[in-house]
């Protein structure tokens, strides 16, 4: 039995009100709240437990580290990678990328080489490669999607050649909340001796992760969509490819040895980690997981589909309502467009109402341009939401269409 008001009552901001209306929170997409064991967990730990990490002998210290690297072992286990080592702490999810298209592109990306990435990307999973591809003379390619958003396969499948150095796509999209077929794109990409990078910002708080299962080289997230603070994120690589990579910042903590004429890098995964890490949010990361773990993973999975399922088929009998990305394989995101009202204007009179959604392109331009749109309104569940909330949503919005409709 899945307990949400048990659930709702571990996130404090939740009970809110904004402009003397209920919070509802429909923009888990853009971030997703906190509940109150991470919440303790930042505070316990800056009142009894801190001190930098990997630097010190004293008590504190060795306190600390041990906690970053059980936190490292609870994100091995979530992604159910090999190794701990596996495992690089980063900024987050877009910082991840540009470790990777730094790293990657030195070691691997000649010119008139091809990175292949999909037309649905977030610009974070665009920008970096098309940097990377101007600085080494490299090709982007584009995957199509099809009138729904889905990607073209088969398009796909023709523009896999030996040229491709990397595939780069999302698990899940997050304008649209489409479901890549992630398996089989890897396994084909594998076959001309591509390495794939999954971007998982939008799939890792829904669907199981399973790099081993997947056999994605790379996988990135960034933990404040799975419940999480800002400010820390995850890059997950093959260890055979990623001690291939040369490191992307230099600093303390990244090296062996370091004298004026030459530095000896550290092992995996300090190599890729120069400075004072976030350790502190790591840690919290680690804490959001267990929660999820703790509320069992399958089981949000299952009632966020239901959950979904039902905001679809409400928002669908809304008259002059249009779904943009209306497929089978989705998770979480509904965008959409009420006829002749601008999404700007529909988010800031559901602001008024109480109700959080985004507009606008939600970092996905090329997305936006392929429906032939500006921008639409997004709204994105979590494993609190509940079927109330989408009823208020709709009744929302009958109530933007009979303002400006
Ligand atoms: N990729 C996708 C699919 C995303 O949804 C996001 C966040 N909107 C990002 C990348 C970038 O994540 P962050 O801003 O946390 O680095």
């Amino acid at each position: 039995m899945y307990k949400v008001d048990e659930i709702r009552k571990d996130f404090p901001i939740l009970s809110k009100t904004i402009y003397g209306k209920p919070l509802v929170y429909l923009d888990n997409a853009a971030t997703t709240q906190k509940c109150k064991q991470v919440l303790d967990k930042i505070q316990s730990f800056y009142r009894e437990e801190n001190a930098n990490i990997h630097r010190g002998v004293h008590h504190l210290s060795n306190r600390s580290t041990s906690l970053f690297e059980e936190a490292r072992q609870t994100v091995k286990n979530f992604l159910n990678a090999r190794f701990a080592e596996e495992i690089i702490f980063t900024k987050g999810t877009t910082d991840s990328i540009n470790i990777l298209a730094f790293s990657f592109g030195e070691t691997y990306l000649n010119p008139g080489d091809e990175i292949l990435l999909a037309q649905t990307e977030h610009h974070s999973n665009i920008v970096p490669w098309q940097m990377l591809c101007n600085r080494k003379q490299a090709h982007l390619r584009v995957i199509p999607a099809d009138k729904n958003g889905e990607l073209d396969i088969e398009a796909y499948k023709k523009c896999l050649n030996p040229k491709v150095k990397l595939v780069t796509i999302a698990h899940v999209t997050n304008a649209l909340g489409i479901i890549n077929p992630i398996e089989e794109m890897i396994a084909d990409a594998h076959r001309v001796g591509a390495k794939v990078l999954i971007d998982g910002a939008q799939a890792v708080q829904h669907l199981p992760a399973n790099v081993c299962r997947l056999d994605c080289d790379f996988y990135v997230f960034s933990a404040h969509k799975v419940y999480a603070p800002t400010g820390i994120g995850v890059l997950y690589g093959k260890k055979e490819y990623l001690e291939t990579l040369s490191p992307c910042q230099g600093g303390g903590d990244m090296i062996k040895t370091v004298s004026f004429a030459h530095t000896e890098y550290a092992d995996l995964p300090f190599k890729f980690e120069a400075g004072t890490v976030n350790y502190v949010g790591a840690i919290a990361l680690a804490e959001a997981l267990n929660y999820m773990e703790e509320k069992d993973r399958s089981k949000i999975l299952s009632y966020e589909t239901e959950l979904l399922h039902y905001a679809e088929d409400k928002l669908l009998k809304i008259n002059g309502l249009q779904v943009f990305g209306q497929v089978k394989n989705k998770a979480s995101v509904i965008s959409f467009l009420l006829k002749n009202i601008h999404p700007y204007d529909t988010g800031v009179l559901l602001d008024k109402m109480g109700i959080a959604v985004r507009t606008g392109t939600h970092c996905a331009e090329p997305t936006m341009k392929h429906f032939g749109i500006q921008g639409t309104v997004r709204m994105s569940i979590a494993m609190y939401n509940t079927k109330e909330e989408i009823d208020i949503l709709c009744e929302g919005l009958a109530k933007v269409q009979k303002m400006l409709g």
